[in-house]
């Protein structure tokens, strides 16, 4: 697997600039260019064009070593995806158990156009049984059980049977896992969590080495008119420059804490692919170079569980994650299948010590 180099990532504007120009990025905040005359390659409309964007997927191509689209949000990235690749009588086949607006968008919108839908728990995929289906989405690790599934054979055995891969990579981001270059046809991506990191915005992006499937999905962008905000594109693009040290430290100090909440009393199962006794634990190793920032800890019971996310000082109750801060949730409120006291918790950037004492103090007090 070869990793993105976030040092060239960091100077590939500074690399094309003429003598005057603004070393960091401009944020062009138009919907309108001068344009007399025939359009001739220029920028025609704000729907159509933003050079904001486009140097962001400059950056993001750059990360994917792939040509990418950004969309205003992970989901618009997902449904442009999707849409761009289904028709009525395709069908398709998704995880029961990964995150649960992909299964809405599928159940609730994609059904009614006649396509169909089948789910599959994330560890079943493994056993093959992709002949009949034109797309098949995949989510590894998923959120939020972590279960993990062999991204090169399903790849290649969804692709003998002719149809297509499209992965969420947003718990992994391009820095921990390159689903392109295991042979998946189409990444998808919530640049709101890691990407972005600061959750101050919501952003997606697609990804895809297949030309056709790429004339599709901005075909989709420019005529669904889900397109990015600038400022976002801005925001996104400045959080993307310190993305490798944020993730570095997040995983590093995550496996760190997995391996102490692993022996406190106060936890009855834990989930981290870094841990070696985890079920994850062998295709992360084969798979991704960092095992992540996301865990899950199953307390007690529900109020336990609240107790512990409402009360510790270095943990955010909040959805999402991928963030600055650490943050923690649990998962039965939104009706994921998972135990009352499952929380899936979000290692932010804090020094690692004072994580785990607030932490430890945190589960020593329930
Ligand atoms: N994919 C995964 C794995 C997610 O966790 C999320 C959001 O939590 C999304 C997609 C959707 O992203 P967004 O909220 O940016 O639309």
């Amino acid at each position: 697997m070869t990793n993105p180099k976030t040092g060239e990532m960091l100077h590939l504007r500074g690399n094309a600039l003429s003598k005057g120009e603004p070393v960091a990025l401009p944020l062009t905040q138009s919907s309108m260019y001068h344009l007399p005359g025939a359009p001739d390659g220029h920028p025609t409309y704000g729907r159509v064009d933003n050079p904001t964007w486009v140097h962001l997927e400059h950056v993001l191509a750059h990360l994917e070593n792939a040509p990418c689209l950004t969309f205003p949000s992970g989901m618009g990235a997902i449904s442009a995806a999707l849409f761009a690749t289904v028709k009525a009588g395709s069908r398709i086949l998704t995880p029961a158990d990964g995150y649960y607006v992909t299964r809405l968008l599928a159940d609730r919108f994609l059904s009614n156009l006649g396509v169909s839908v089948t789910k599959r728990p994330t560890t079943a995929f493994d056993h093959g049984g992709f002949e009949g289906f034109d797309v098949v989405f995949l989510e590894s690790p998923s959120n939020p059980g972590l279960d993990m599934m062999d991204l090169p054979a399903i790849a290649s055995a969804v692709r003998a049977a002719g149809g297509i891969t499209i992965a969420d990579n947003t718990t992994m981001t391009p820095l921990g896992q390159r689903p392109l270059d295991m042979g998946i046809d189409v990444v998808v991506a919530s640049d709101t969590k890691a990407m972005g990191g600061h959750s101050d915005l919501l952003m997606g992006h697609v990804a895809s080495r297949d030309e056709k499937i790429m004339e599709r999905v901005e075909e989709w962008r420019r005529v669904s008119g889900a397109i990015p905000g600038p400022h976002e594109a801005w925001l996104l693009h400045r959080g993307l420059e310190t993305l490798d040290v944020r993730f570095d430290r997040m995983c590093s100090s995550a496996q760190v804490l997995a391996e102490r909440l692993a022996d406190h009393l106060a936890v009855k199962a834990i989930r981290y692919p870094g841990l070696r006794g985890d079920p994850s634990h062998a295709l992360a190793k084969a798979q991704t170079t960092r095992f992540g920032f996301l865990l899950s800890v199953t307390l007690d019971s529900e109020e336990k569980a609240e107790s512990f996310i409402n009360t510790c000082p270095l943990l955010r109750p909040a959805t999402s994650f991928g963030g600055v801060h650490s943050s923690a949730e649990r998962r039965a409120r939104w009706g994921d299948d998972v135990d009352p006291g499952f929380v899936r918790l979000s290692v932010g950037c804090e020094p690692v010590e004072e994580l785990w004492q607030a932490f430890e103090a945190s589960l020593d007090a329930l």
